[in-house]
């Protein structure tokens, strides 16, 4: 750690948020220009929506979205062309503020109306997505997952996924949305940040309980229960694939633009959190792309009221470590030399 500035030279550097550093002409650098403005909510969205339109397809795993408040008038629209075509069609949507995280500022509507257009919508622009209504339960739980994936370099694109990761729980049972529970975030939001929170969360040593499991432990349920989870893992590696293509051309702007070719530079590599959301017919969705996902392999516990302590939480220490231990030996620089 360098709290006051670094001297002499590194192998790697190890940023905690975004690439920042002008000072640094060679070695590897764990991030790159531009990565978080690329996953931002609506910067992500844009890019996945121009494959959209190109590879509709293709790019059917990420749920049809809207930027506000531009594409409002779009958004009634065609919500108001497709209930006209299918009266049967009864959707939900989620609304979700431009660059918020943990579920902060996340509603849900039934319909385009109920948009809150009070004084927020101007100042912080959002996007708002139709909301998967049918999720995969476990438990009569809704749930996500958080996988890992290391963008190891752009230009040969070479990325690297995690074989296991974290399925965050959410802590009342699940029901589809309705005009009644809409509002109910322990619920339909599987976030960590507000459902530890919730009465009912389960902070658990092992692996397959609580409200943390390892996706593994998830994938072996579905496994018994007869599901092809090969087929599962080859869709979710195609959707992460996909994904990066989508945000290549624009990284690949941000990255000659700081780091010119033919001027001495680092080369950059990124641990990206990837959060999906299982359908009922597990098909993968992607939710959204974290350019910098939380390694703590702590939890706080609260000792009597008020008093917290950090401690170990084993289910995140089994996953980030495997993902910090291969990530450090994938971009190790004296294995580049030899
Ligand atoms: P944040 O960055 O605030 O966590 P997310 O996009 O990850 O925002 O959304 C928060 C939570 O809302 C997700 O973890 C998921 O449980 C739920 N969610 C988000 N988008 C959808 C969607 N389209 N359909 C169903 N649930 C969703």
């Amino acid at each position: 750690q360098f709290p006051f500035g670094r001297r002499l030279p590194c192998d790697i550097y190890w940023h905690g948020v975004s690439f920042h550093d002008n000072d640094i002409f060679s070695g590897q650098v764990n991030k790159f220009p531009g990565m978080t403005e690329m996953v931002r909510k609506i910067t992500l969205s844009r890019a996945v929506r121009t494959m959209q339109d190109l590879f509709p397809l293709e790019y059917d795993f990420y749920p049809r979205s809207w930027i506000l408040p531009e594409e409002l008038p779009l958004f009634v629209a065609e919500v108001r062309m497709m209930k006209d075509s299918d009266p049967s069609w009864k959707p939900t949507f989620i609304v979700k503020p431009d660059g918020g995280c943990q579920g902060d500022g996340i509603y849900l509507i039934k319909d385009p109306s109920d948009i809150r257009l009070t004084g927020s919508i101007q100042s912080r622009p959002a996007v708002v997505q139709e909301y998967i209504c049918k999720p995969l339960l476990v438990d009569k739980l809704k749930f996500d997952i958080r996988l890992y994936v290391l963008l190891k370099s752009l230009e040969p694109l070479e990325i690297y996924i995690a074989k296991d990761g974290l399925s965050r729980f959410c802590t009342e049972p699940y029901q589809e949305p309705t005009l009644k529970n809409l509002h109910q975030v322990f619920m339909h939001l599987t976030n960590y940040s507000l459902n530890i929170h919730s009465g009912n969360f389960i902070h658990s040593d092992s692996v397959n309980t609580g409200s943390k499991r390892t996706f593994s432990s998830i994938l072996c349920r579905l496994s018994s229960r007869g599901a092809d989870v090969k087929k599962l893992w080859s869709d979710i590696i195609s959707l992460v694939i996909k994904t990066i293509i989508a945000l290549t051309p624009e990284l690949k702007v941000y990255y000659q633009s700081d780091i010119p070719a033919g001027k001495p530079g680092p080369t950059c590599f990124q641990i990206l959190g990837f959060d999906i959301l299982l359908m009922k017919n597990l098909k993968p969705m992607l939710l959204e792309v974290n350019a910098n996902p939380s390694m703590r392999i702590e939890h706080e516990q609260e000792l009597s009221p008020g008093v917290f302590e950090n401690v170990p939480s084993p289910v995140d220490e089994e996953v980030k470590v495997a993902v910090i231990r291969d990530t450090l030996r994938l971009v190790d620089p004296q294995k580049k030399k030899r």
